[in-house]
C-alpha cells in the first residue's frame, strides 16, 4: 500500500467547448426544461407557445427517443425546419460493445474532443442496472481503483451523462412503440441507474443534477429517484445538496474503519475524515429504512478485512439506516492489492449481518470484459503514449 497517496493526482484537465453541437448549433440533449425553453425563445419561438413546444419536444426526445426534427410530426413543417437550423440532437457515440458471458454489456462511448468513457449494463432477472460515468477519469487517487490512475480528466456535460442512458436504451431497443407507454411491455430492461462508473459525481455536481432531473422527468425517461443511486468517495459538503437537489439514493465508498487505513485507500479522507463523513450521512435528508445509505466496502486481503474491522464498521455506522455492500476486489493489471479470500469475505459479511445490517456480497459481473467495479479505464487512454500526445489529441 502506498504510504502517501496524494488526494488529487497530477491531472491534465481538459476544457470543454460545449454545449454547442456541430456548426455552432446548440445541442438540445442535456438542456433542462428551463434551459430548453430559453433556447427555443432565443431561436424565435413566441413566448406564449414556449411551454407547449418544450413539452412536445421533450416527449419526442426523451419519451420516444426520436433523433430527427423531421420526425416530430406534431410540429408544423416550418417550425421543424427552424429547429433543424438552430439545434442538433447529439448523443455520444458507441465505439464498441462487449458482451460478457454473464450477459453484462460494456460500451465504450466517445464524447466530444475524442475522449472516451465506459458504460456498463448489468441485466438481472426482473430489472437491469446501468452504471454510468460522470467524468473522463477521476481526479481522486483511490489506491485500489483503476480509474484513479487515469491522468486525463474532464467533466462530462449533462447531455453526455443522460446520453449514456439514451444510448443504452437504443442498444436494448427499449423506446416505447407508438401508442404505448414506457414499461407497458413488462419490467423495464433498464430500470435502475447507478452513478458508479468513472469519476466522482459530486465533483461534477451541476451536470450530474441536470442529467438526473432529465432522467427522472415523468414525461420522458421517467426513472424514479429511488431507482437512481449516486456513489461518492465522500465529498462531504456536497452530500446534503445531493439529497436536496437530486433526491436520489446515496452510496458511499467507505472501505476502511480507521482514518489511518482510509487515508491510504481513499485519500479524500485526509480532507474529510470518517467522523465528518458519518456526520454528514447521519443528517442525510429523507434517511429512513426504505431509503438507506449503501456503504460500499471493497474487500482487500490483509488490508481491511479482519473481524475487528467488521465489528468497528458496525459500531461506526450505528444509528444510520444502512446496508453494507461488500465488493470483492476486482483486480486490474498492476494493481497493488489482492482480493480477500472467499471465506474471509463470508465471515466479514456474517458479522455485519448479525449486527442487523443487510450485507450482500456483490457478485463480480462482467469480469471477463473488465467491466467490474473499479476496472473501468478506456483502452485508448491506457494505450496513449504520452501526456503531450493526449494534449495534442484534445486539440490543446
Ligand atoms: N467515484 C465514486 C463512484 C465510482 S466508483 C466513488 O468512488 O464512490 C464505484 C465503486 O467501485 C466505488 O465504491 C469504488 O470504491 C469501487 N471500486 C473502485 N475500484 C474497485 C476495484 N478495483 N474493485 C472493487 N471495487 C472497486
Ligand atoms: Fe475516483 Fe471513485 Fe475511483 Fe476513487 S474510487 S479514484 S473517487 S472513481
Amino acid at each position: 500500500m502506498t504510504a502517501e497517496t496524494p488526494i488529487t493526482q497530477d491531472v491534465l484537465t481538459i476544457p470543454r467547448k460545449l454545449p454547442e453541437g456541430e456548426g455552432g448549433k446548440v445541442n438540445l440533449i442535456g438542456l433542462t426544461r428551463t434551459a430548453l425553453r430559453e433556447a427555443l425563445i432565443e431561436a424565435g419561438t413566441p413566448e406564449k407557445q414556449a411551454k407547449m413546444r418544450v413539452n412536445q419536444i421533450w416527449q419526442w426526445l426523451y419519451h420516444w427517443g426520436v433523433r430527427e426534427f423531421e420526425a416530430m410530426t406534431n410540429l408544423a413543417k416550418p417550425y421543424r425546419a427552424l429547429l433543424a437550423e438552430k439545434f442538433t440532437i447529439d448523443l455520444p457515440e458507441i465505439v464498441s460493445k462487449q458482451v460478457s458471458a454473464d450477459g453484462t454489456r460494456k460500451y465504450l462511448v466517445r464524447i466530444a474532443g475524442g475522449h472516451e468513457v465506459e458504460v456498463v449494463y448489468i441485466p438481472e432477472t426482473d430489472r437491469g442496472t446501468l452504471c454510468i460515468s460522470s467524468q473522463v477519469g477521476c481526479t481522486l487517487t483511490c489506491s485500489f481503483c483503476h480509474t484513479g490512475t487515469q491522468k486525463l480528466v474532464r467533466n462530462l456535460t449533462a447531455g453526455e451523462i443522460v446520453g449514456q442512458i439514451m444510448l443504452a436504451r437504443d442498444d436494448l431497443d427499449e423506446w416505447p412503440a407508438p401508442g404505448t407507454g414506457t414499461g407497458d411491455n413488462g419490467p423495464r430492461l433498464l430500470s435502475n441507474i447507478v452513478l458508479m462508473g468513472m469519476g466522482e459525481p459530486l465533483y461534477n455536481f451541476d451536470n450530474v443534477r441536470d442529467a438526473m432531473k432529465i432522467a427522472m422527468d415523468g414525461e420522458g425517461i421517467a426513472l424514479s429517484r429511488r431507482r437512481i443511486t449516486l456513489s461518492t468517495s465522500g465529498v462531504v459538503p456536497e452530500i446534503a445538496k445531493c439529497a436536496e437537489e437530486i433526491g436520489c439514493l446515496m452510496a458511499v465508498s467507505f472501505h476502511a474503519t480507521t482514518d489511518e487505513v482510509r487515508n491510504k485507500l481513499v485519500p479524500i479522507n485526509k480532507r474529510w475524515n470518517i467522523e465528518q463523513l458519518l456526520n454528514a450521512l447521519r443528517e442525510y435528508p429523507r434517511l429512513s429504512n426504505s431509503e438507506r445509505i449503501t456503504f460500499e466496502y471493497v474487500m482487500l486481503k490483509d488490508v481491511n478485512d479482519t473481524d475487528a474491522d467488521a465489528r468497528r464498521l458496525v459500531k461506526l455506522i450505528q444509528g444510520i439506516p444502512a446496508k453494507i455492500n461488500l465488493i470483492p476486489f476486482n483486480e486490474w493489471p498492476g494493481a497493488p492489492y489482492q482480493r480477500s479470500d472467499w471465506e474471509r469475505i463470508e465471515r466479514f459479511a456474517d458479522i455485519v449481518h448479525k449486527a442487523g445490517y443487510a450485507s450482500p456480497i456483490r457478485t463480480p459481473r462482467g469480469e471477463d470484459i473488465m467491466a467490474a467495479c473499479g476496472q473501468l479505464k478506456s483502452a485508448t487512454e491506457r494505450a496513449r503514449k504520452s501526456r503531450a500526445q493526449i494534449a495534442q489529441d484534445a486539440g490543446l
